[in-house]
C-alpha cells in the first residue's frame, strides 16, 4: 500500500508559471539585468575560503547586522530565511496552525494561502474593492468576524501593483493588535514604492515586514529573503526553523550583496524609469492599465480576449503573466518591466497584435 498523502493536502494544487522557450520572458518579476561583475567576484573569492566541514553561522549575524544598518534597526529585529517563501511559512508555524487562522485579501499573491495551508492555518478571505484597492470596510468585518492569528497584507500587491499607503497599513495594524493578532505586510517590491511599512516598525508594534533578494537585488538564484519586526518574535522564529537553514554560501551572497546597494538603487531607478515608459505607451492603446508601484503592470485589453492576446505575444517571442483565467482578474495580463529593449519589443508586439 501506498502511503496517504495528509487530508487537508489532497484538493491543492502547486503553485507555477509555466516556463517557455521565448526571446523576451517578461513573466515573474525577475530583475532583468544580473547584480555586477565585481559582486560575482567577490561572492566566489568568498566562497573559496569556506569553511566546509564546519556548520554555517547560526544566527547569520554578519547578515543580520548589515540589513538592520540599513533599516536602523538592531539584529535581533531581523530574521533571514531561504526566500521569503520561508519566512512566511515560518511565521505561520509559530503564529498558524491548527485551530487558527491568516486572512487575505484577494486578489494577491498566491502562496500566502497556499502556505497556511500547508501549515494546517485556516485561510479566510476578505475581497478588495473593484479597483483593487483595501476596501476598510471588508477589511473590518473579516477581521471582527474571525480575528485572524495572522493578517496578510501585500504592497505593492501581487499581482496588481497597487500600494497600501502607510496610513491604511495603520488603521489595520490597530485592528489587529486590538485582540493580539499579527500583521504581516509583505514588500517583496518594496524598494520599487516610494512608501513602506517599515515606518511603523517597533518593539511594541505586532507587525513584521518581509522583504527579498530575489527581485531588486537581482537575486532569484540565491533565495534569500527577510524579515523585519520585533526582537521578542523574530527571537520566537528559532523554535520553528530548522537548524543551520541558512547555508553559509547564501549568508555570504546576501552580505556582499549589501555592499552593492548603490548599484541596487540604481537599477531599481531605472526599471521605474522604464515603468513610468511603458505605463504612458500602453495607455495609448486599447487596454485599461492599472497603476503600479512594483515592478509589473497589471493590464488588460478592452476588445480582444485576455488569453488571445497573451497567445498573440508568445506568438511573437513575448512572455507575459497570464491571469486571464485567474478569479477576479478575468481577461488580465501582468508583463514585469525589463530592459529599454526588452520594453520595446513587447509594445512592438503589443501594438502589433491590438492594431
Ligand atoms: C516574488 C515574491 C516573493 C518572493 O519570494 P522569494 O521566496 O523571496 O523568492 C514574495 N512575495 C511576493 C508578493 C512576491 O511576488
Amino acid at each position: 500500500m501506498r502511503p496517504m498523502l495528509r487530508d487537508d493536502l489532497q484538493a491543492m494544487t502547486g503553485y507555477h508559471s509555466p516556463q517557455l522557450d521565448v526571446a523576451v520572458r517578461l513573466n515573474t518579476n525577475e530583475s532583468p539585468v544580473p547584480p555586477p561583475q565585481e559582486f560575482r567576484d567577490e561572492v566566489a573569492e568568498a566562497v573559496r575560503n569556506v569553511d566546509w566541514n564546519r556548520y554555517p553561522d547560526r544566527g547569520a549575524s554578519e547578515l543580520r547586522s548589515k540589513l538592520a544598518a540599513r533599516y536602523d534597526l538592531e539584529p535581533s529585529q531581523v530574521f533571514a530565511a531561504n526566500g521569503s517563501n520561508e519566512i512566511i511559512q515560518s511565521v505561520l508555524l509559530a503564529y498558524g496552525g491548527p485551530g487558527r487562522s491568516a486572512a487575505v485579501f484577494e486578489p494577491t499573491y498566491a502562496m500566502h494561502s497556499q502556505i497556511a495551508r500547508s501549515t494546517s492555518t485556516d485561510v479566510v478571505v476578505g475581497e478588495r474593492s473593484h479597483d483593487f484597492a483595501l476596501d476598510m470596510a471588508e477589511v473590518r468585518r473579516v477581521i471582527e468576524t474571525h480575528q485572524p492569528a495572522v493578517v496578510f497584507l501585500c504592497s505593492p500587491n501581487n499581482p496588481t501593483g497597487i500600494v497600501d499607503p502607510p496610513e491604511t497599513v495603520g488603521e489595520v495594524l490597530g485592528m489587529v493588535e486590538g485582540y493580539g493578532g499579527l500583521l504581516f505586510v509583505d514588500e517583496a517590491y518594496g524598494q520599487f514604492s516610494a512608501v513602506s511599512a517599515t515606518t511603523l516598525l517597533g518593539e511594541d508594534r505586532s507587525l513584521v515586514v518581509s522583504r527579498t533578494f530575489s527581485k531588486t537585488w537581482s537575486m532569484a538564484a540565491a533565495r534569500l529573503g527577510y524579515l523585519l519586526g520585533p526582537s521578542w518574535l523574530i527571537e520566537s522564529l528559532e523554535l520553528v526553523v530548522l537548524p543551520y537553514h541558512l547555508d553559509a554560501v547564501t549568508q555570504i551572497a546576501g552580505s556582499v550583496a549589501l555592499d552593492y546597494a548603490d548599484a541596487m538603487d540604481a537599477r531599481v531607478a531605472m526599471l521605474v524609469e522604464e515603468r513610468g515608459r511603458l505605463v504612458d505607451a500602453m495607455s495609448e492603446l486599447p487596454l485599461e492599465v492599472w497603476p503600479s508601484g512594483a515592478n509589473f503592470i497589471l493590464f488588460r485589453p478592452t476588445d480582444v480576449e485576455g488569453a488571445a492576446l497573451w497567445q498573440q505575444l508568445v506568438d511573437q517571442s513575448v512572455l507575459v503573466r497570464n491571469c486571464a483565467s485567474w478569479d477576479r482578474l478575468d481577461g488580465c495580463l501582468r508583463v514585469t518591466v525589463g530592459t529599454p529593449v526588452e520594453g520595446d519589443q513587447f509594445l512592438e508586439a503589443l501594438r502589433s497584435a491590438l492594431t
